[in-house]
């Protein structure tokens, strides 16, 4: 089974609400793990503590709002640099095209 990430890194994480006193200030303490979610339950859903907002921890990282396993970006990113169509891409990472044109469209890749 694959080692769940440790959660000493949340000090990088800060609070995405704009009306939290703790908005935008990092390792604060006040970011904790609420939920873990995605295919691999690999994508944490953080809370801040002061307002009880909750965020992904991919917020404002090119993977915000992207379900695909990290590896699998990796891989996608790599066939659509060299040139390959939705549909093989689809079928070789094994993904739904839908996703693949979110991703491309995420990433701004044309
Ligand atoms: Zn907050």
């Amino acid at each position: 089974m694959k080692r769940l990430k440790n959660n000493t890194d949340l000090k990088s994480y800060s609070c995405q609400n704009q009306d939290c006193i703790m908005y935008n200030i990092m390792n604060k303490r006040n970011i904790k793990v609420h939920m873990r979610y995605g295919k691999n339950k690999d994508i944490r859903l953080l809370k801040c503590n002061e307002c009880g907002v909750m965020f992904s921890e991919r917020i404002n990282t090119y993977l915000s709002e992207v379900r695909i396993d990290e590896r699998l970006v990796k891989d996608i990113l790599e066939l659509l640099a060299n040139g390959k169509s939705i549909r093989k891409i689809s079928r070789l990472v094994g993904v739904s095209k839908n996703a693949v044109l979110r991703l491309k469209k995420k990433l701004n890749i044309i």
